[in-house]
Parts: C-alpha cells; structure tokens; sequence
C-alpha cells in the first residue's frame, strides 16, 4: 500500500511503526464543587508547573527547539488566557474543564486563520493537554519509550515531542496532521529526521507494521518489498548530486571549513581550485627531504611567501619540520634507532636541534609579515603541556601569532584539557594516533587491518581533544585521512572537530557528505560510533 503526503528533507527511513498514545480524554462539562478561589488556585498551580517543565526542556533541546518551546512556556502565563480560565471557573467550570476549553478557544482560533497560524495549532493544544494532565496527576502525553528503533506515527507532535524525539531511537516521523510550515516539520528538518508529514491515511497503519519512507517522494509504503526498499535506495543515492564548490556546510548551516594538505607551495594552486578554503596542514618536510643541509632562513621564506602569496586572507596551518621515522632529514639526523617511530621524532628533533627550529619559525615570520595570508603554525608530536608549552613561547618569542600543536600521540589527547590551555589550537593527526593508540605501525603490512581510524578507541581519544576544544573555545581540526573518509569526517564533527583538513580529491564527497547532516544529527552518529567495541562495528552502526 502507497500513502502520500509531504516530504520533510530527502532522506529514506525503514522500520517498525509505533504510536503516539492517544491524547488524554476531553475533561467532563461538570459543575465544579469547590469554591472559586481554591479551583483557580489549582490551575495557576498546573499551569506554573508545566511552564517550568516546559522551560526546562527548551534549555535541554537548545538549538531551534528552545526558542519554540519557550514560546509555548510563555502561553501557561498569557494575561488573556488566565482571565478565560479564571471566567470560565468563576462561571462554574472545574480547573479541568476551564484549562480545556480555554486552550481550545486559542486553538480554534489559529485555525480559523489558516496558514502558517493554523501550523501553530498543535503547539497550543500540546500546552493545554500537558495542563490537563497535570491537573489530573498524570504523565505529560508524549513519545513512548521502548527499547528499539522505530517510526513513529503521531496525529500530530507538539514541539517539545518532537525537539524530545531521540534521533538515536526514531528513524523516521509520519503525522497525520501537519503542514510542511508545522514546528513538527521544522525540527524535524534541524534533527535530520526523515519525515512525512500529512499523511491523512496513516491513521489505518498498525503498530509494528514495517514501512518505507521516501521524504524526497513525500511517500510512505506499507509492508515494502525487498525491491521497494532497494529502489529507494537507490533513489536516494541519485539525489545525492554533488555540491558544487562552496564552503564545508552542515545541513542546518553550522560552517565546517575545508582545508587542504598539501607537501609543496606549488600544490596550493590546484587546491584552491577544487574548493579549498585554505591550507589545513603544510607538511614542510616534504620541501626539502633531499636537502644535506637546513635550509636557510632566506630559501625557506622564498617558498612560505609563495604559499602564503598564492592564500591571500585565507588560513594556512604550517606544521614545523616532522622529521625522523618515515621521513628521515638528514639535516636532523639521529643515531640509529631500534624503533624510530618511537624515537627522536617531531618536536622531539627540532628541540634537539633548536637553531633548526629557530630559524624556521623565523622564515615563517618574515614570510608573513611579508603576505596577507592568515598564518597558523604547529609542531608535530607534541606529547603533553609542557612540550606544547616550550612551542608555543618559543614561537611567540620569534614572531609567530597563532601557535598550535598537532595532537597524534595518545598522551597529548589524555592531556587536551591541560594543552588547550597553552595552544591557541590543536589538529589531529589521525594517521599517528591511530598509529600510537593501536601500536600498529602505519608502515606494516601486516598490522594494517589494526591501523583503523575508525576504532574507538581512537574515536573516544579524538572526543577527549574536542570536548577541551569546546570547554577552552579554542579550534580542534583534523588533519589525518580520516577526514578525506566522508562519513567519518561527519563523525568527527560530531565529536568536536570544527575544521576539516584532508586531499584536495576528497574535497567534493565530503562536501557533499557533510551537507546530508545536521550538527545535532553528527553528534548522535558519533555517540553510535563511539559505543561500537571494533571498528568494523563503529562503522556499520554509522552507515546504517
Ligand atoms: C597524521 O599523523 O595524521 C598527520 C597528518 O601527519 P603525517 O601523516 O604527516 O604524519
Ligand atoms: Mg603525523
């Protein structure tokens, strides 16, 4: 069976149906019997209570949701509407009855308007149902709870149902009731829930029936064959056009910018061309891995000013010199080493050769203060606060304004909270830490299948440095591969990254991926993620 109605977003839902209970029952016309005064004291008091409980779920749905249900708690206190019920009780109806048809009155009269005042309908009878049940010592109406996923079916959701709705837990939303302007459909929309709204048939669906449902067709399928669903899908994939250059962008307009890893000035070029919105790791090494000698200050400046040249006003995150392990310098040479991954690497050789640094913090300087380009600089390896401190006062001391540290050694995640407070920024090195958390070595074969970014306990590190990013303010990028891995670079997000470094290649597919998902929606993907025990399972809870 096909049932149609209005599409919220693009996006196709699959699973067992649940319904919202039905409202409470219409208070009886019965006279009251007890005085006046104490009857409207009552209903002030429901009234108070579910203005509170409503403001407090605002402050816990955040985001669009508050404002909406702060409108709604704001109603419990509405000079006209208090008069109506203290007439009504005066008159002789019970708290029950005079909240009732007070609310009713409001009701009825948005609806009469049409519109978008007539999608405002639901929000006040929410409010007068929550009153009623309160009067009547019950449980608010409200979405079930039960313990596996589902699609709800609901005559209509009063805003604080629908910002309440556990996007972990509801695959997909049909109402009966509801127009595309409804708050049902808006926060639907901000959730990143898959939704139909409208649907007048849906009332004949049964509980547990599976369906289908296409928001891009506004359709619902009853008991979907196995081709119905893969139509979908596949539908669902050709809509799916990629996004044309422009800014990294969630769906509900939260900013995410793109950057790029390039080894040489030359590569900027191609990379602002494919969309970069600057430059996310320059990895200098790379420059001069041939090189006998350091570079001096000068030759070095000549390439930071090309760069820096070609990124007028754009941000370009320079990475001090990452030599040792797979990228030898002979300019940092160390004695032999059993496990050089181990060993003299990163921060670790440049503090060992400090001129070396000296001179390289010097040539960025020069070089921006030459040029328009807004220039970041990072030290690689940097395992803990103390490390990240010597940086970052070594960087300051030579010119350089905003100084920050890549974070690739598990300690320097344990330490976020303590290295935030020092650096002005952190970017996540996802190759290394992967490399260090696991204890797989990123060169061998033969440990590969352990080199996973996706493993949790790499992701439950990587929330460690978003969450101090968050408490400190201070930016968490990533410039690993795993941000080049488009429904792991939305994942990331929703741990805290608030940039997103990778391959200029993969610029287009994770544009394209981070625009399917709301904020809101990327941080429930990474709770999935990070609840998963391997990282095949962390993926495939993602991707489902
Ligand atoms: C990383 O370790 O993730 C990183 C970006 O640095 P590199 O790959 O150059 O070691
Ligand atoms: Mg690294």
């Amino acid at each position: 069976m096909l049932l149609h109605g209005t599409g919220v977003g693009r996006g196709i839902a699959v699973g067992p149906v649940l319904r919202m209970p039905a409202p409470l029952s219409e208070p009886e016309d019965v006279p009251r019997t007890v005085d006046a005064d104490t009857e409207y004291s009552r209903a002030l008091a429901a009234l108070g209570a579910v203005g509170h409980d409503l403001t407090d779920r605002a402050r816990r749905a955040g985001g669009e949701a508050e404002g909406v249900i702060l409108t709604q708690s704001m109603m419990t206190q509405d000079p006209a509407l208090l008069d109506d019920v203290r007439s009504r009780i005066d008159a002789g109806s019970t708290a029950e009855r005079a909240v009732f048809e007070a609310f009713s009155g409001v009701r009825q009269m948005l609806l009469a308007l049409g519109g978008s005042p007539a999608d405002r309908a639901v929000d006040v009878e929410d409010v007068g149902q929550r009153v009623v049940a309160q009067l009547r010592g019950l449980q608010p109406p409200g979405v079930p709870e039960v313990d596996h996923p589902f699609v709800l079916i609901a005559g209509d959701l009063g805003p604080a149902d629908a910002a309440a709705l556990d996007i972990g837990q509801v695959l997909g939303l049909i109402t009966v009731g509801g127009g595309p302007t409804s708050h049902t459909a808006i926060l639907a929309r901000s959730k990143g829930i898959v939704a139909v709204v409208g649907v007048t048939d849906a009332t004949g669906i049964d509980e547990g029936t599976t369906v289908l449902l296409d928001a891009g067709e506004g359709s619902v399928t009853v008991e979907p064959s196995v081709e119905d669903v893969t139509a979908a899908r596949e539908r669902l994939v050709a809509r799916r056009v990629a996004v044309p250059i422009g800014p990294g962008t969630l769906a509900d307009g939260t900013r995410i910018p793109l950057l790029a890893n390039i080894g040489s000035a030359a590569e900027a070029k191609a990379a602002l061309t494919l969309g970069a919105e600057g430059i996310g790791l320059f990895r200098t090494e790379l420059v001069f891995l041939g090189a006998r000698s350091a570079p001096t200050v000068a030759e070095q400046q000549d390439e930071y000013r090309r760069l820096f040249t070609a990124c007028r006003g754009k941000r370009v995150v320079v990475r001090t010199f990452d030599a040792g392990s797979d990228k030898p310098l002979s300019f940092l040479a160390t004695d032999p080493e059993e496990n050089p991954a181990l060993g003299l690497r990163g921060i670790r050789a440049t503090r060992a050769h400090e001129g070396v640094l000296r001179d390289q913090l010097a040539a960025i300087a020069a070089a921006d203060a030459e040029t328009d380009a807004e220039v970041w600089v990072m030290a690689p390896m940097v395992a803990d606060a103390d490390e990240a401190g010597y940086f970052v006062s070594l960087a300051r001391e030579l010119g350089i304004q905003v100084a920050g540290v890549m974070a690739e050694v598990p300690s320097c995640a344990l330490m976020a909270g303590q290295v935030l407070g020092i650096a002005d920024f952190v970017s996540i090195g996802t190759n290394d830490l992967t490399q260090y958390t696991l204890a797989a070595d990123r060169q061998l074969g033969s440990v590969a299948s352990y080199a996973d970014p996706w493993h949790p306990a790499v992701l439950r590190l990587i929330k460690m440095i978003g969450d101090a990013g968050e408490q400190s303010g201070r930016p968490v990028g990533v410039c690993g591969e795993a941000a080049a891995d488009p429904m792991l670079a939305v994942v990331l997000v929703g741990l805290g990254a608030t940039s997103l470094s990778m391959a200029p290649t993969a610029f287009e597919a994770v544009r394209t991926e981070l625009r399917q998902h709301t904020l809101e929606h990327a941080r429930a993907l990474a709770v999935q993620a990070l609840s998963a025990s391997t990282a095949a399972e962390a993926r495939a809870l993602v991707r489902e």
